[in-house]
């Protein structure tokens, strides 16, 4: 904390550049999936709704003249190698729905969904699309829409669980809302020592304590890069890591405890125990063979100097001499075990 320096490539010649900074905040979000399902790169009328947003914005006349468009919600999401919710592909199918509807309210616009989350004020939008005519069909999860070609169309068939029953569709086009997956991440995860989740995506110290924190002090995350979320989520996020990284940059010196571990060189046989156990990845082996730990990056757990095979490590203010002393006078008091002085 307070003392990170970073190499940068930059430009087109790939030059080197150092950065000294005093905080890092990890925001390097996330983009949405590709999938492999439903006939998408084999057809160009299967689509993700990004791609559709980008045809409602540039190709107006083109989306104007589409007659029948549906689109299947929680592609890739909310199932096993996936069960997070994505957060933004309900709100942005309905959006782009009520957008093909004003560009030709005479299409049918079907959104399949398992369940419908336009939370919060994101219902009025809901609210509005049912008013313009979208229509909301239900399916299960276990029993997905199916998806081929027939006659060079596109067939869509779907077990309407409400009216139980099977339905068949012929999109002009079908817009797919797909998973929002976090960026190509492991490098620089290995690189900061900072944890993540078994999909990628970061993972900050505490939940509701620490949440744009990650475990290492002067490290902090926002955005995408730590979970699905709208747009001014990730903004109020930023604010809060940004509120936290002033902490650190606003003052000139920065204070360590004094609870932290030294290595004695004399005797310690760098055997590598203290580099793997520590939680915080501080102790190294220097350039003299030994182990070394940066006293303002120790917490002070105290798990290295306990797993020391060689007694090369001490917990300052909790040296073994301190322990050992207070035993002691603990002994020489004649205080016994509280259950034992309560007989
Ligand atoms: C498909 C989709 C639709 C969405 N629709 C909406 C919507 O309609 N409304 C809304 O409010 N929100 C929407 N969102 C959410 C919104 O896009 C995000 O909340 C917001 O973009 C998050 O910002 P961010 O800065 O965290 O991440 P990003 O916008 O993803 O920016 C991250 C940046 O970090 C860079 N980067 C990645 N890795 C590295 C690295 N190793 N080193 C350096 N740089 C790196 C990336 O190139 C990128 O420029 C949508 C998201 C998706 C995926
Ligand atoms: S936001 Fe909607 S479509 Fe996206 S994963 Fe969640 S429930 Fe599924
Ligand atoms: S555990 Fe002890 S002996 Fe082993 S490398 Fe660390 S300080 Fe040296
Ligand atoms: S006291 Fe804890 S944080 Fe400090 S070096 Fe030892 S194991 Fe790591």
């Amino acid at each position: 904390m307070g003392n990170f320096k970073t190499t940068l490539m930059v430009g087109p010649r790939m030059l080197t550049q150092q950065l000294d900074h005093g905080i890092t905040i990890v925001a390097t979000g996330g983009e949405e999936l590709k999938p492999k399902e439903y006939l998408y790169g084999e057809d160009p009328r299967v689509v993700t709704q990004l791609e559709l947003e980008g045809m409602l914005a540039r190709e107006k006349t083109k989306a104007a003249a589409l007659k029948e468009v549906v689109m299947i919600q929680c592609v890739g999401s909310r199932n096993a190698q996936r069960p997070y919710c994505s957060r933004v592909c309900c709100a942005e199918a309905v959006k782009n729905a009520i957008t093909l509807k004003s560009l030709n309210p005479q299409s049918q616009v079907t959104i399949l969904y398992r369940d419908m989350r336009t939370y919060s004020h994101l219902e009025a939008h809901y609210g509005r699309a049912r008013k313009l005519g979208v229509r909301f069909l239900r399916y299960e999860e276990d029993r997905p829409p199916q998806v081929r070609h027939r006659d060079g169309r596109l067939e869509l068939s779907l077990y309407n669980p409400v009216l139980r029953e099977e339905w068949i569709l012929h999109p002009d086009l079908l817009a797919l809302s797909t998973a929002t997956v976090p960026s190509e991440t492991q490098e620089l995860a290995s690189l900061l020592k900072v944890p993540r989740t078994a999909e990628g995506f970061f993972l900050e110290a505490h939940m509701k304590l620490r949440p744009v924190d990650f475990a290492t002090e002067g490290l902090y995350l926002c955005g995408l890069a730590h979970a699905p979320k709208m747009m001014d989520e990730a903004l109020s996020q930023a604010w809060a890591a940004v509120a936290r990284a002033c902490t650190v940059l606003s003052k000139d010196e920065i204070l360590v405890g004094g609870v932290v571990s030294v290595v004695d060189p004399e005797r310690c046989a760098a055997c590598l125990t203290c580099v793997r156990v520590c939680p915080y990845n501080v102790p190294v082996i220097n350039a003299d063979g030994v182990a070394e730990i940066e006293i303002a990056k120790c917490q002070g757990c105290g798990i290295c100097a306990s797993e020391c095979p060689g007694k090369a490590i001490q917990l300052q203010h909790f040296t073994d001499a301190q322990i050992l002393a207070k035993c002691q006078a603990l002994k020489d008091e004649g205080v016994g075990h509280p259950a034992e002085e309560a007989a």
